[in-house]
């Protein structure tokens, strides 16, 4: 498969220069030049697959060329292999026509495991075949830090190196990052708030000669290789609860689209997803932008932290589709927008409003949700499955419903405690991790600092 810049500028690149590649370099983001059609047919055989056996069939259109298959396959296994549950995304009934797409049995309790798991040995491969070393480098408040120190720490070509805010992450969050005590797994606790960790990786990337001869490399949603291990999880559960013959919904928890943009090529390669429900917390740029209103509000600490966002990157992804993919067109919209507010035509709008709905909701809201869905069904979510759970009321009437469960309720103990509940406790996999040992270095908030740590530590 071949793959594309939004903004029409940027070469054309081949599945593996795209996976270590992330931004375009015209500033925009990479999508399929075109996708597969698959037959209802194809996707009634693939009806009884387990879900690694899916996990290859769907993505191999994307990677063909790049590895050989036997190899993607053991990759594939071997990904999923690590997960808590044999189903690896189960579905649990809520109500009627209302079920839970759990995604959160792998190593981190949250959905990015899916991605992330994949993309570390996506990486570790191809730069092993260049005979190239890469040092991944990320800021986190939360769920991407520690699964994408999980999906790399068997990793024989990579470096991590990730930067949180010193003692501004919860406890169990930052455990699961600092024990990690793997070789080439690096912890920097940055003197500084979240925002400072974000712009010392993003000056980094500005400035990529200072890793040389190493590779710097991003495993943010900007990355299409996790979008695609996303798409997998929406044709499982669909087959599982009869999308081939009925309406089918699914409501996704959302802050940068990557989630539910992996929904929407699944619907691109022909299974029949009719609707999506997009929920944000109060921070809901996707709101007003499916509205056609793409603007900045500041941002709100809310008790769905990992969706706590200001802009949401993956959107552009969308809006190339909606602009007749029209790079130029749309290089001119992110252009405006890069220095003000911008108000969509209104023939995007329609089609957007055609496929997606969308609703906020407030943390008041979510504790209610959590509160409720107990009583209802003794089933305890998580506060970004609550958004998602609560969006179900703008979702269109008579479809089948599935919420993404996106991470564990014992990884937001606040949340679940302010909903009246007790602590949750972790999986017993992990019933240790507040004993177990860490290792982190405190840095202070200077760019230089940063970046001979990332030197020093480099394999
Ligand atoms: C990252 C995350 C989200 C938001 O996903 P996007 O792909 O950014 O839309 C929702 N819930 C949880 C638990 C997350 O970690």
């Amino acid at each position: 498969m071949k793959f594309v810049s939004t903004r029409g500028q940027a070469p054309v690149l081949g599945f593996d220069d795209v996976v270590l590649t992330g931004l375009a370099s015209d500033g925009g983001l990479y999508v399929p030049e075109s996708l597969p059609t698959i037959s209802e047919a194809t996707f009634r055989q693939w009806q009884s697959l387990p879900y690694d056996e899916l996990a290859i069939e769907v993505m191999w259109p994307f990677v063909e060329g790049s590895m050989p298959r036997e190899r993607f396959e053991s990759m594939v296994r071997d990904a999923y292999g690590s997960f808590r549950h044999s189903a690896i995304a189960p579905t649990k009934q809520l109500s009627h026509d209302t079920w839970l797409l759990e995604l959160f049995h792998g190593p981190t309790l949250a959905f990015k495991d899916f991605a992330l798991q994949l993309l570390g040995r996506l990486l570790d491969y191809f730069l092993a075949e260049r005979g190239e070393r890469g040092v991944v480098m990320g800021a986190t408040s939360g769920d991407t830090g520690s699964a994408a120190i999980e999906g790399a720490r068997h990793s024989e070509h990579l470096d991590v190196v990730i930067l949180h805010p010193y003692q501004r992450v919860s406890e169990v969050q930052r455990r699961q990052m600092t024990t990690v005590l793997s070789d080439n797994v690096h912890n920097v606790a940055l003197k500084g708030n979240f925002d400072d960790c974000q712009a010392i990786v993003k000056a980094s990337f500005m400035d990529q000669a200072f890793v040389s001869p190493n590779r710097l490399l991003a495993v943010n949603s900007i990355n299409l290789a996790r979008i695609m291990a996303q798409t997998v999880y929406y044709i499982y559960s669909g087959l599982r609860l009869g999308a081939l013959d009925r309406e089918i919904a699914y409501s996704v928890p959302s802050a940068n689209f990557g989630d539910v943009f992996g929904g929407y090529l699944a619907k691109q390669m022909g299974f029949p997803i009719a609707h999506f429900t997009v929920a944000t917390n109060a921070n809901d740029a996707l709101v007003r932008g499916l509205r056609g209103d793409l603007s900045r509000k500041p941002l709100e600490k809310t008790l769905s932290p990992s969706m706590d966002i200001v802009v949401s990157s993956n959107f552009e992804r969308l809006l190339f589709d909606l602009h007749g993919r029209d790079g130029l067109k749309m290089a001119q919209v992110m252009d405006s927008f890069q220095t003000g507010a911008v108000q969509l035509d209104d023939s995007v709008v329609n089609q957007a409003k055609a496929l997606f709905s969308a609703h906020a909701v407030d943390d008041d809201q979510t504790c209610a949700t959590i509160s409720r869905i107990f009583e209802e069904t003794g089933e305890l979510i998580d506060p970004h499955t609550a958004t998602g759970v609560d969006a179900l009321q703008v979702t269109p009437d008579g479809m089948t419903k599935v919420v993404l469960a996106t991470a564990h309720p014992a990884k937001f103990a606040e949340a679940v405690e302010k909903a009246g509940f007790d602590e949750v406790p972790l999986p017993s996999d992990m019933t240790d991790l507040l004993e177990r040992e860490e290792r982190y270095t405190v840095l202070e908030n200077d760019l230089d600092d940063v970046q001979s740590f990332v030197r020093s530590v480099m394999g």
